[in-house]
C-alpha cells in the first residue's frame, strides 16, 4: 500500500520540530544501566527468542538513525574545537567556515535544515546505507559494503574538488570548490557518526514505514544522555577517519 506525501508531511513537520528542540536519543534501559543494542543477525535467526518483539519495536521506532541533528552538530564542535575552523584561512584571503560546511553536509544526508525539502528522498530506503542501515532486500554485508563505498566516494570527490580548486586562479573563485569539498566530507561524517550510535549498530532494516505513533515514540525516547557516554569514541574515530581528508582539502599547495 502506498502512503501519500499528503499524509506524511505533517509527520515530517512534527519530526523536524521535535528533532530541533529535543536532544539525542538512545535506547537506554535505566533498570540495567545498559544500552539496548541491535542484534546484527536477523531476528528470525537470533538465539534469544524473548527479545524478538522488543527488537522489532526498536527497529520500528528508529527510522532516522540515532543521533538528532543537534548531536551530529555537537560532535563536529567537539571534534574541531579551535575557533580557527570557523574561518580557516585559504588562498585568495578567503575564510572557510569549515564547521558550518561539515554540518551542512551532515544535514544534507538527513534531509534536514536547508535540505528539509529533500527529507523523504534523503530518508528513502535506498539511502539506508548513508545512515548505516540497510534497505529491504539487502543483507547486512551488502548494506555495509554500500556504506563503505558511499564514504569512499564522497571522500574521493572531496579530494577531486580540492585538486581542481588549487589549479584555478583566484579570479575563478576556487574557494567555492573547497566549500563543496568540505561539505562532501560532511556527508561522510554523517554516515560514520550514524554508524557509531548505540541504537544504530548492525545495519538494521529501514523499511521506509512512517507511522505517527512510531515517530512520536521515537521522538519521546530521544535524550542527550547518549552523547556524553560516546563522545570520546566518536570524536577520536571521526578524527582518525576524516582529519587527513580535511587537511588535504584545505591545503593550499598542490601535493
Ligand atoms: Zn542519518
Amino acid at each position: 500500500m502506498r502512503t501519500s506525501h499528503h499524509t506524511l508531511l505533517p509527520i515530517a513537520i512534527l519530526l523536524f520540530i521535535a528533532l530541533a528542540v529535543m536532544p539525542a536519543t538512545a535506547f537506554y534501559n535505566p533498570n540495567t544501566g545498559r544500552w539496548l543494542n541491535r542484534d546484527p543477525i536477523e531476528e528470525e535467526d537470533g538465539p534469544n527468542v524473548s527479545l524478538c518483539a522488543h527488537n522489532n519495536l526498536i527497529n520500528r521506532i528508529d527510522p532516522f538513525g540515532l543521533w538528532t541533528t543537534g548531536v551530529h552538530h555537537k560532535i563536529i564542535d567537539d571534534w574541531l574545537v579551535d575557533p580557527i575552523w570557523d574561518r580557516y584561512p585559504w588562498r585568495c584571503c578567503e575564510r572557510i567556515p569549515v564547521r558550518r560546511l561539515l554540518k551542512e553536509g551532515s544535514d544534507q544526508i538527513d534531509g534536514v535544515g536547508n535540505h528539509s525539502g529533500d527529507f523523504f528522498a534523503a530518508q528513502a530506503t535506498q539511502n539506508a546505507h548513508q545512515h548505516a542501515m540497510r534497505s529491504p532486500g539487502d543483507d547486512v554485508s551488502v548494506a555495509e559494503a554500500k556504506y563503505r563505498q558511499f564514504i569512499q566516494n564522497t571522500l574521493n570527490e572531496a579530494r577531486r574538488l580540492s585538486d581542481r580548486a588549487r589549479q584555478l586562479t583566484c579570479t575563478y573563485a576556487p574557494e567555492s570548490l573547497v566549500y563543496s569539498a568540505v561539505t562532501k566530507i560532511g556527508n561522510a561524517f554523517h554516515a560514520i557518526s550514524d554508524n557509531m550510535s548505540p541504537a544504530h549498530s548492525g545495519f538494521q532494516l529501514w523499511s521506509g514505514s512512517w507511522e505517527p505513533t512510531t515517530v512520536t515514540d521515537h521522538v519521546r525516547q530521544e535524550n542527550m544522555t547518549a552523547y556524553p557516554t560516546y563522545k570520546l569514541q566518536l570524536v577520536s574515530t571521526v578524527d582518525g577517519e576524516l582529519l587527513s581528508y580535511l587537511n588535504y582539502v584545505l591545503a593550499i599547495q598542490v601535493r
